[in-house]
């Protein structure tokens, strides 16, 4: 068996775990990250795209804002459309100059890689069998890589291996909790091979449902529609994908998303889940293992973002201080957070999805909340505070003093 020795031994190499591996790279602090797929199915995963401005703000700060600057849209509003008109939330306005920027989840964790390999801290991909273990006292985590069976011994476990990871059941045989919610939709996404015909992403509710029009680049775009939970990819033909959009998302000027080729398609189911707490022991959640948001409100990557900078700089403060107080608040502080960021979702979600068995009564109850949300200043500002991005820790980065 090969023996590893690190500080930080971290589980997955999503943005959580990539951006945890970088702040701590940083701030002098070892680590090993573990990935289960290969470097190739990593980068060609395509999820989000939505950076709040705090994402963005400790992007430049860790030193992988270069590109995000150079090719990132940097968004001042969204659209919200119903009964065939769009109506226009000015964040900037609203917010005292806040915005969002679209770069893809995929870009983010290409650069994250190439941070990490410009650095001798190791990140082993197509690694098997990962097990973690005596996070009470001497943490350990077993995998195989290649045919070669390795085991790294560390002080902490960092459990950023998403929804289906080994961490999250690992942490549930323990005294953690689950709270959790089905909802009895699906998003279909796909991407398209022609330039938006919005600068700015379109959420629209129609009478058949929800659709959303986003992009990617200034030749890309990226579209959803609300579908059934259990349909199947195959029964949607391109064809009948754009008669859907297009009839969910058309505006009575005229505005409809431009058709050209799909380039990917698939169905996501739609859930909210939370972990509490987010620690046991020596073992620590961050992202996706810890908690799913519906997409709606754009928060799954910058929620991951801000548990991974709580956690990044509670363990600076823990090797460079001896400090444990902030390794000890992590749990309690991100969750704030984590349902803070639950309640907007669920309520971006419930105003702008149609629910299967619902009644005219909730459409039309629906429709109004969005007349006010799109007519009364002090709703939109809600919005848009919570859409941009509630303000990270005032303490910002890990500092050693
Ligand atoms: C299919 C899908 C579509 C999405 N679309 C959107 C969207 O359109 N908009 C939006 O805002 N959000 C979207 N999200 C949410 C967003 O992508 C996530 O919130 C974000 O990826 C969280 O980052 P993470 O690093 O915590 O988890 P992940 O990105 O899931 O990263 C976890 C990593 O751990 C690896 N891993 C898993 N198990 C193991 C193991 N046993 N050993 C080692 N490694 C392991 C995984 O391969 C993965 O690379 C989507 C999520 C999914 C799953």
């Amino acid at each position: 068996m090969k023996r590893l020795r690190t500080q930080v031994g971290i589980v997955g190499a999503g943005p959580a775990g990539l951006l945890l591996g970088r702040m701590l790279h940083l701030e002098g602090i070892d680590s090993i990250i573990l990935e289960n797929r290969t470097r190739d199915y990593v980068v060609g995963r395509v999820r989000a795209g939505v950076l709040e401005q705090g994402t963005v703000d400790l992007l430049h700060q860790v030193g992988l804002g270069e590109r995000l600057q150079r090719e990132g849209l940097r968004h001042c509003g969204i659209h919200l459309g119903f009964k065939r008109r769009r109506h226009r939330i000015p964040f900037d306005e609203l917010t005292g100059g806040r915005s969002i920027t679209v770069y893809g989840q995929n870009e983010l964790v290409t650069d994250l890689i190439a941070a990490r390999l410009g650095t001798e801290q190791p990140l082993y991909f197509d690694v098997r069998d990962v097990c973690v273990s005596g996070f009470d006292s001497a943490p350990r985590i077993a995998f195989h890589l290649a045919d070669e069976e390795c085991e790294i011994a560390c002080d902490f476990i960092a459990g950023c291996d998403g929804g289906h990871g080994v961490c999250r059941p690992s942490m549930l045989a323990t005294a953690a909790q689950v709270y959790e919610r089905e909802y009895p939709f699906a998003w279909l996404g796909m991407l398209a091979g022609t330039p938006p015909s919005c600068e700015e992403l379109v959420y629209a509710l129609h009478d058949r449902g929800f659709a959303l029009f986003s992009m990617r680049s200034p030749s890309i775009t990226r579209l959803y529609l609300q579908c059934a939970p259990h349909e199947d990819i195959d029964d949607w033909s391109d064809a009948r994908i754009w008669d859907e959009l297009t009839e969910r998302l058309e505006t009575a000027d005229g505005w409809r998303p431009n058709r050209g080729r799909i380039l990917q398609k698939g169905i996501t189911g739609m859930r909210s889940l939370v972990v509490e707490p987010m620690r046991c022991g020596r073992l620590f959640l961050a992202g996706d293992a810890a908690h799913i948001v519906p997409p709606t409100g754009a928060k799954g990557l910058n929620l991951a973002v801000a548990d991974v900078q709580r956690l990044a700089r509670a363990l600076a403060k823990y090797y460079h201080n001896g400090r444990e107080d902030l390794l000890d608040r992590y749990s309690d502080e991100c969750l704030r957070r984590v349902w803070s960021v639950q309640r907007f979702s669920w309520w971006m979600t419930s105003m702008l999805h149609r629910v299967p068995d619902g009644s005219e009564f909730d459409y039309r109850r629906q429709l109004a909340e969005l007349d006010y949300v799109t007519t009364s200043r002090a709703a939109m500002t809600c919005l848009a505070e919570n859409y941009t991005g509630l303000p990270f820790d005032a303490e910002g980065l890990a500092s050693k003093s």
